[in-house]
């Protein structure tokens, strides 16, 4: 039995969301933002719109740059360190891009300590393109990766997922965890769903109440989620 620590990168991770950011800095965030979230087309679609309205002069120096300029969330390096110590792993699963999330990760000290699923931007010596290596086609996400697969495949039986997130590209992969901190609109979606959660606002209190739970000896599967697990694979 392994314990696994899934950790969603913007507005968890990190301060702020970085993806957003990075399009309202170089790209063309409107309209493409706004007919994304009225439904008009998937992630993936408002990903490959936006990635293709990068200005000419934008290279991957330009993205790691603006990259070091972002922050985190200063209690994730003391809880990748404590997970790691504890025994648990450590799996990020983002619904963006390599390209922000490997230097963020370089400069924390703690990519070594942990697994990534993301989309990539890969730079060919004159433009950007994205790709999607966790897309999904049996769950119905509107993600561009798929983070309820990114969960799922890694847990073997009797594995204990823990998650922790903020925002939709969540909400897909909490049905199959079986301790559950949520914040922002994560939060308001598991009340609405019923699903059990702590609310939380930093990954120091996220700390805390881990810490008190593998004291106690009471961190344990979830028997909605192991019974979900178990339909998704029979799905698949
Ligand atoms: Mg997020
Ligand atoms: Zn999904």
């Amino acid at each position: 039995m392994a314990t696994h620590l899934f950790l969603d990168f913007d507005g968890t991770i990190s301060i702020g969301d970085i993806g957003d950011k990075l399009f309202q800095t170089f790209g063309s965030f409107e309209p493409v933002h706004s007919q994304l979230i009225a439904g008009e087309f998937s992630v993936a679609e408002y990903y490959r719109r936006s990635v293709a309205l990068l200005p000419e002069g934008c290279t991957p120096a330009t993205l790691e740059a603006f990259a070091n300029e972002q922050s985190l969330d200063p209690g994730f390096v003391p809880l990748v360190t404590w997970s790691k110590r504890s025994g648990i792993d450590v799996t990020i699963v983002s619904d963006g891009f390599d390209v922000y999330i490997e230097p963020l990760l370089r400069a924390s000290g703690q990519r070594e300590n942990v697994d990534v699923a993301c989309n990539q931007l890969t730079w060919n010596g004159i433009a950007f393109a994205p790709s999607f290596p966790g897309a999904s086609e049996s769950c119905a996400c509107f993600c561009a990766s798929c983070k309820r697969n990114a969960v799922i495949t890694r847990l073997g039986d009797n594995d204990i997922a823990i998650y922790v997130g903020d925002g939709s590209s969540d909400s897909c992969a909490v049905e199959f965890a079986d301790v559950v901190f949520a914040k922002g609109t994560l939060a308001a979606e598991c009340t609405r769903k019923g699903t059990p959660h702590h609310p939380y606002r930093t990954l120091s209190e996220v700390m805390i109440i881990l810490q008190e739970k593998v004291g106690k000896g009471a961190l344990r599967v979830r028997r909605q989620a192991v019974l979900a697990r178990k339909r998704a694979f029979e799905a698949e």
